[in-house]
């Protein structure tokens, strides 16, 4: 696999990969095809040649999507985030969100968990950092190194929807997991390649986000990485998945070149609610277009 000066699997460290195949931006309409290569020993799919960090941050459009932070939608799912966060007891001690948006999780979070110190983490431009709710919240903006210098030693690092951006999601990992106290949690969410989704909807499946999805990881390739990185008591679950489901959906029908599914409206309902009849099934086999997965540091 050659993307730039690194040869292998990013997940598994395997050479063995399958042709280059290359998938349209169905989302958002950009004119850049993204090339993936698949691994042949674990199914873990990934961008050759990784675009640039330039070229990747001029992969998000001023109108790219984010959750709203208002209503029960959202509240909801901060419960099914903290929830999978929990049972690591946390009635103190640090935790960071990983590309934590505007913070809305970690807002929510401080709320419900009265005694613990909150860190969230963005990729920026500049080094900046803001402190809210009296010093229990700091939102760091900027590299990676600009984190680390701040970061306390942490019992529980959440990174949700997060890996499948990094164009090197192993290196964050590494220096994320010697953050971690020993028995802190890595705990987050992330599509599947190789899913039942991922099968049946080919090139056209939701998880591919392309030209914004990096490196996509299958099951055995995600253990398989956390493995090599030293992690412990490694879980992978399917997760619930209506809104993936939904752009799978709305991409099969789409039109080639590509003009991009709007989120709002009519017809975004209609894939969700089409998405949300499917999830049940998608759920029950086992390899959902969506894993959640935790991992323990030793
Ligand atoms: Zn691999």
């Amino acid at each position: 696999m050659n993307r730039g000066t690194k040869t292998d699997c990013p997940a598994c460290g395997s050479s063995r990969t399958s042709e280059a195949h290359t998938v349209p931006d169905y989302e958002y309409g950009l004119s850049y095809r993204a090339a993936y290569l698949s691994c042949k020993d674990c199914g873990t799919t990934a961008q050759a040649p990784m675009p640039s960090p330039a070229q990747l941050a001029a992969f998000y459009p001023p109108a790219y999507h984010s959750h709203t932070n208002r209503g029960l939608l959202h509240r909801l799912r901060c419960r099914m985030r903290l929830q999978q966060c929990l049972p690591l007891p946390l009635e103190d001690g640090v935790v960071l969100d990983y590309g934590c948006g505007n913070g809305a999780f970690l807002e929510y979070a401080a709320q419900t968990l009265p005694g613990v110190r909150f860190f969230g983490y963005e990729i920026g431009p500049k080094a900046t950092v803001t402190v809210r709710q009296q010093g229990r919240i700091t939102l760091v903006e900027g590299a990676l190194e600009d984190l680390l210098d701040r970061l306390p030693a942490c019992r529980l690092i959440s990174m949700n929807h997060v890996i499948e951006h990094l164009p090197d999601p192993q290196r964050a990992l590494s220096a994320l997991s010697r953050t971690l106290l020993p028995g802190g949690a890595l705990v987050g969410q992330t599509p599947a390649a190789g899913s039942c989704e991922h099968r049946m909807f080919g090139s056209r499946w939701s998880g591919y986000h392309a030209p914004r999805h990096t490196v996509v990881f299958s099951q055995n390739g995600l253990r398989e990485c956390l493995a090599r990185l030293g992690f412990q008591h490694i879980r992978i679950a399917p997760a619930f998945n209506p809104a993936g489901l939904a752009v799978s959906l709305a991409s099969a029908v789409s039109p080639e070149p590509v003009t991009g599914i709007p989120r709002q409206g009519v017809a975004w309902l209609g894939w969700l609610a089409a998405g949300t009849l499917l999830a049940p099934f998608d759920l029950l086999s086992g390899q959902s277009g969506i894993m959640n997965f935790r991992a323990e540091k030793a």
